[in-house]
């Protein structure tokens, strides 16, 4: 039977560095964020992040900007928080409005003021084995990875799922940690290949968002399993890998909720204290 990996414990952990590193840096770090419309889903994530930021020390400074912002109006709201030096990171809320390409604008922000890591310089900077400031949730399955203890070096890794956000850059810093990386994607699925990939997965992780994907059979004696994906199903939220038959074979494998959720928003906040120590 698996252990679990919950995201909370560790969250907890990290939070107190977050709060011993502020008090090194001397300042209050302040956090911009942007909303861009009435959206129930954005606003109640602002306000967990007003929650946790406030908590730490930090400073969240929160603009509501109207729904039909055009996308160089939001720019030109970017390069004023770029330039304002009493900010040291900058979070633009999503869902965005019909107008409004976030990949365009999000290139705007200034690398080293971007708090989610997701800055074409900052997921560059993966690439090379130099980055300072990781994607959220990529941030957040390195922490639940060393929690394990696992040594990655060699380890068989399957990733599913290739986003952006997600299994793409989490592919990179795992090679860099010389893992053997597959990624595998609709591509995989439908090629009818999913199944024999994840069967050898020493290390699983899956991103996909489909619930029930990865059956519990596929999961290999002894894998550690990282769900990140987020299904509701009824009224319940599940991820994409059948737990119930997974947690019989893994080692560790992550609760959904409570896995990689609770260490997202934290990342942010590291992100933004590692923001600060770049600036100054
Ligand atoms: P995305 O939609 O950008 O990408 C989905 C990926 O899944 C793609 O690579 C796609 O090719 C692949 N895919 C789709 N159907 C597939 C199939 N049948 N077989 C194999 N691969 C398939 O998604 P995303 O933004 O990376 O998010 C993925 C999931 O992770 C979602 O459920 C999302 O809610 C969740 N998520 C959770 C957190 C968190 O903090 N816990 C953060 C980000 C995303």
């Amino acid at each position: 039977m698996a252990k679990l990996l919950e995201g909370k414990p560790i969250a907890e952990k990290i939070k107190e560095q977050i709060k011993q590193e502020i008090v090194s840096l001397k300042i209050k770090p302040v956090l911009a964020s942007m909303q861009v419309g009435d959206n129930a889903g954005a606003e109640s994530y602002a306000k967990s992040q007003k929650k946790l930021a406030e908590s730490l020390g930090i400073e969240y400074q929160f603009h509501k900007l109207n729904q039909d912002t055009s996308e160089s109006e939001l720019i030109q709201f970017i390069q004023k928080l770029n330039s304002d030096n009493s900010i040291n990171g900058i979070i633009v809320q999503m869902p965005l409005p019909a107008q409004i390409d976030y990949k365009k604008i999000s290139q705007f922000i200034l690398p080293e003021k971007d708090a989610e890591g997701m800055h074409p310089a900052n997921i560059g900077k993966i690439v090379f084995g130099k980055a300072n400031i990781l994607p959220c949730t990529v941030a957040a399955v390195m922490e639940l990875l060393k929690e394990t203890g696992v040594n990655l070096y060699g380890k068989e890794v399957v990733i599913v799922g290739h986003s952006e956000i997600v299994g793409k850059p989490l592919a990179l810093l795992l090679l860099e940690k010389f893992a053997t990386v597959t990624v595998c994607h609709i591509g995989t699925s439908k090629a009818g290949k999913l199944e024999e990939h994840v069967k050898k997965a020493e290390i699983l992780i899956v991103a996909v968002g489909k619930a029930g994907l990865i059956k519990g059979e596929w999961v290999k004696e002894g894998a550690i399993v990282i769900d990140v994906g987020i299904n509701r199903v009824g009224d319940k939220i599940v991820g994409d890998v059948e737990f119930e038959e997974a947690e019989k074979r893994a080692s560790y494998i992550t609760p959904v909720p409570g896995g990689v959720g609770p260490l997202t928003v934290t990342m942010l906040m590291r992100n933004l204290v590692e923001a600060a120590k770049l600036q100054q």
